[in-house]
């Protein structure tokens, strides 16, 4: 090993060290004030993250998956109601379509840029489609512009999952841009640790620009309550803690400087693995920044696992995301989903990798790494 630091997929302590002052001392002011649920530090980091995403509303939440099903809810989707998503991508995304009694509908990826296949989604629109929810997987933009016509075309709400993708810019062609997850109806992000925008716990937000859409998540995040006592839908409990909320409020102020740090590590990554014949790396999409969430490359004729296994021999961690698509996990076994109509998902489940990927990368690490990688896939 080059250095006495472990490298990890993660990095959360490092970054921790940076901003340590900060953080203990929004703790401490959550410790001293008792405020422990609804605490000021939480509208305080509300009103800092709508400013930053530009967006009229932004509901925290208690998770990423929570965000996702208050929103479903809000939207007032029925049992028997078709919702499309990806069948790339995290359980979390269809999990809450299926929860809800609400059909997931799960249509093939893009192999350049990982994200739903509008094509597909197009072919998959029926008389019960009632959403559409593309991931902006790994860190990029689904193409918004052609969505959004999509969607407007055949009256479909939009949910953009944003959960690995906080901060990302979008650009129109019109050269307007916009944040990840303002563009749809509602957007959907998650403050898990190892999120780009990640607290010391769970979390997750709603942003949207309806406000009428804003009271109804507020209140069904909020047992349906409408007045203290009243309730007039049945809702849930899932609030963002104050102590989370604190370290959010620090942390968001570096948000853009942490996207910075990850591109700077995947354009390293990007020019060691240039022109390699085995190794494909991320293809970064004309309409959308990329923050980088994960580094994900698509192996070609090497055997993944060995790969894995000496890789980790030499202190370098690697993961795969996703190893099992979800039209094969039996929670969503279903007879519409036929293996010839998800390609890209199958190719991509076995061929990913992607490498340790944070804000706290220095170059000493980045060259064992990539050095480590060129050596085993010669
Ligand atoms: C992490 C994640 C979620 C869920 O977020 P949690 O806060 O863990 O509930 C949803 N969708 C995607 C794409 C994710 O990566």
């Amino acid at each position: 090993m080059i250095s006495t630091k472990k490298i990890q997929m993660v990095d959360l302590k490092g970054q921790y060290q940076k901003i340590k002052a900060e953080v203990d001392a929004g703790i401490q002011e959550v410790l001293d004030t008792t405020a422990f649920i609804n605490g000021p530090a939480v509208k305080q980091f509300q009103a800092d993250l709508e400013n930053y995403l530009g967006v009229k509303h932004v509901i925290p939440c208690a998770n990423g998956t929570d965000a996702l099903q208050i929103t479903m809810m809000a939207l007032g989707l029925k049992p028997g109601d078709e919702v499309i998503t990806a069948s790339y991508t995290y359980v979390a995304t269809a999990e809450v379509i299926g929860l809800l009694g609400l059909t997931p509908v799960l249509v093939d990826v893009n192999p350049d840029t990982f994200e739903i296949d509008l094509n597909a989604v197009e072919k998959n629109i029926t008389a019960k489609t009632k959403a559409i929810v593309p991931v902006h997987l790994f860190g990029q933009c689904v193409n918004m512009e052609r969505l959004m016509q999509i969607a407007e075309k055949n009256n479909l709400f939009v949910i953009e999952d944003v959960a690995q993708a906080i901060g990302a810019n979008y650009t129109f062609s019109n050269g307007k841009t916009a944040k990840a997850g303002t563009m749809g109806t509602i957007g959907c992000t998650s403050f898990f640790p190892s999120k780009n925008l990640g607290c010391y716990g769970d979390g997750g937000a709603m942003y949207t620009n309806n406000d009428e859409l804003a009271k109804k998540m507020r209140m069904i995040a909020h047992h349906g309550q409408s007045v203290q006592y009243v309730h007039d839908v049945l809702g849930v409990n899932s609030r963002l803690d104050t102590i989370q909320a604190a370290i959010l409020k620090v942390k968001l102020k570096h948000l853009d400087e942490y996207a910075a740090a990850r591109n700077r590590a995947a354009d390293y990554y990007d020019k060691a693995f240039a022109n390699h014949p085995k190794l494909k790396t991320p293809v970064r999409s004309k309409h959308s920044d990329h923050v980088f969430h994960q580094y994900t490359l698509q192996l070609k004729g090497i055997d993944r696992t060995s790969l894995r296994e000496k890789l980790a021999e030499r202190g370098i961690p690697a993961m795969i995301y996703y190893p099992i698509p979800l039209h094969h996990q039996k929670a969503f076994a279903s007879s519409r989903f036929i293996d010839k109509d998800f390609p890209v998902t199958l190719k991509l489940c076995a061929s990913v990798l992607s490498l340790p990927m944070h804000t706290e990368l220095d170059e000493e690490t980045l060259s064992y790494i990539t050095n480590t990688v060129l050596e085993l896939t010669a």
